[in-house]
């Protein structure tokens, strides 16, 4: 939204069910470039904790062209592994895009200081992740329109209905997922055969990478996110950054609002 008097169109989540169901035709490749012209380049970011599939989706914007024109949006919670900072700065060094990192109001030393060891217990990793990791992301709040995410289905739980284009009603803009539908495989043969810059920590042990107060290396045989709060016994293993984590996806009551001229131009798509 550019200015005061710019005419918003609001997009519900409802209203996103067509669209979606043309995007899944096309290649990620393709959803990156149709994102970049209907946004505007300088109203689309990507979101990446720097894992393997953020890695991926970093170098397919650099591969669309279009990496010269992004921002790579990063939460340093603070308690990341140094590893996954290198490949920050790796990752958006080799292919072209601007890091931006956010960072939550207080050190985990001040945190702890005012509030106790808050990711020992199950309410206070909630209020954790919350402070460290959803409140630094309401910096960017104005500033975008869309964000490139790199959720899959494959990755089960939480992510297996996860649609190509949702809403984020507290950010108020689209969260894109031009990987959504990649396989396992997929990935494999893509990092093969493009080389692509990931953390170092998932060929030790690692095949998921938070915060190093919450993530630990996985036994052969034992599920992808079995790392993640392992000393909480947690049955619920996801931080809830991600609105379609957390709640209903394409529910009417969802919905963000954006200059009318972007919202034609989304809601309007024909393949
Ligand atoms: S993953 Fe752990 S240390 Fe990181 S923000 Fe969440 S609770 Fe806090």
């Amino acid at each position: 939204m550019s200015n005061s008097t710019t005419q918003l169109t609001k997009i519900t989540a409802e209203q996103l069910e067509d669209v979606n169901a043309k995007l899944e035709k096309l290649t990620p490749h393709q959803i990156i470039r149709w994102a970049c012209e209907s946004v505007g380049s300088g109203r689309i970011a990507v979101l990446s904790a720097m894992q393997e599939a953020g890695c991926i989706l970093c170098h397919m914007v650099k591969e669309s062209g279009l990496s010269g024109k992004m921002d790579v949006i990063f939460v340093d919670t603070g308690v990341n592994f140094p590893e996954t900072l290198e490949t920050a700065a790796r990752v958006s060094d080799a292919y072209g895009l601007n890091l931006v990192t956010l960072k939550p109001e207080r050190t985990m030393a001040e945190q702890t200081a005012e509030e106790g060891v808050l990711y020992l217990s199950k309410d206070g990793q909630k209020r954790c992740c919350h402070l460290r990791k959803k409140v630094p992301l309401r910096q960017i709040i104005g500033k975008y329109d869309a964000l490139l995410v790199s959720l899959r289905r494959g990755s089960g739980g939480k992510r297996s209905d996860v649609p190509v284009l949702a809403v984020d009603s507290e950010l108020n803009l689209l969260r894109i997922h031009p990987i959504v539908l990649m396989t396992d495989e997929q990935m494999d043969e893509y990092l093969a055969a493009h080389k692509v810059i990931i953390n170092p920590l998932h060929a030790q042990g690692y095949p998921t990478v938070s915060c190093n107060r919450c993530t630990t290396p996985v036994l052969p045989g034992e599920d992808d996110r079995a790392g993640r709060w392992r000393h909480l016994e947690h049955e619920d293993k996801y931080c809830n950054i991600n609105p379609t984590d957390r709640k209903r996806v394409r529910d009417n009551s969802d919905f963000v609002e954006l200059a009318s001229e972007t919202a034609v131009k989304i809601l309007n798509f024909e393949i």
